[in-house]
């Protein structure tokens, strides 16, 4: 088995797969993004949502809108979240300063909340109750998965602790039985802990943060980060050099990357087919 933990590969593999579980149902799942404001990377992922939709087969539909006042823009999601032909909503993050992300994104219903971001997803989380778990978090689990990487009393180090990607991933972690520390810019002696990580997570935003002699012998490395530096990424882990040392790691890009807009086409599917249960 290969050493590089291949997400471009699984994430073609799943897309697939939702493509023919989709191709045989008579109404599509409809996703709707909405996005605020000229944000240049915001830009560059709604296409890539628009672009996995259309080949998946998933209804798509952006709203977008140069400006719009909080309460407006609320207004909007409480339409679609009583329209029952909408599965999914986004609200694609940064807002344009001065918008109050938190309570946007929590009147999103959270049936609908297929970026797994309202605090209800989130407490739902905690308890053990995974319906619509955020999207990066979701993919790193199933490359984890799909290498058959014993999570269960392992000892996983998560470096971040983001609403997005840290805290989601570490619960997901701990519910699967890992011994789970997260760290953050505040933990002392950061090596002293990563050094002893079975499974290191890496979503730190720091180009090659992580290096050799920050990790475990044999370990499994996930890197999260997405640096970008004169037009190439990079990630949060000094790739090259920690590769030789490690049982597995995932490249940037073609690592998590690609899971994460399938992850988010799943959910659309799993919120079309939990509301279809509940009708
Ligand atoms: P974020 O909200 O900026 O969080 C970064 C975390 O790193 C924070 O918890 C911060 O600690 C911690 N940190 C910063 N400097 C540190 C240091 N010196 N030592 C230890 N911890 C430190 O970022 P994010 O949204 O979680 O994203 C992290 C990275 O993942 C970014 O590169 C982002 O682009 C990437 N990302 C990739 C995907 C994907 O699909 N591949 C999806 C989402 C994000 P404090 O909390 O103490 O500030």
């Amino acid at each position: 088995m290969s050493k590089i933990i291949d997400g471009k590969k699984l994430s073609l593999k799943i897309k697939d797969e939702l493509k023919e579980e989709i191709g045989k149902l008579k109404v599509k799942p409809k996703l709707v993004v909405i996005s605020v404001g000229d944000n240049p990377a915001s830009k560059v992922y709604v296409g890539q949502k628009e672009k996995a939709a259309n080949y998946i087969g998933i209804e798509y539909l952006h709203m977008h809108y140069d400006s719009i006042k909080d309460d407006d823009l609320i207004k909007e999601i409480e339409k679609l979240n009583n329209d029952h032909m909408v599965n999914g909503i986004i609200v694609q993050l940064p807002l344009p300063s001065g918008m109050d992300e938190k309570r946007i994104v929590n009147s999103i219903n959270c049936d609908k909340d297929v970026d797994g971001l309202t605090y209800l997803n989130a407490g739902l989380l905690i308890n053990n109750k995974e319906t619509l778990a955020s999207c990066t978090p979701k993919g790193i689990m199933k490359l984890l998965e799909s290498e058959n990487i014993k999570i269960s009393g392992a000892n996983a180090v998560v470096v971040g602790r983001s609403i997005l990607v840290g805290k989601p991933i570490a619960n997901l972690l701990l519910n699967r039985d890992a011994t789970v520390t997260i760290c953050h810019s505040k933990t002392k002696d950061l090596a002293k802990i990563t050094k002893k990580a079975d499974i290191l997570i890496a979503a730190i935003g720091k180009k090659h943060f992580i290096t050799r002699d920050m990790v475990k012998k044999g370990s499994v490395i996930i890197d999260v980060g997405i640096n970008r530096e004169d037009n190439k990424l990079y990630g949060d882990v000094d790739y090259d050099n920690v590769y030789s040392k490690v049982s597995k790691i995932t490249p940037v890009p073609g690592g998590v990357g690609p899971m994460t807009v399938v992850m988010l086409m799943e959910n659309v599917l799993l919120s079309y087919k939990n509301h279809q249960d509940k009708k």
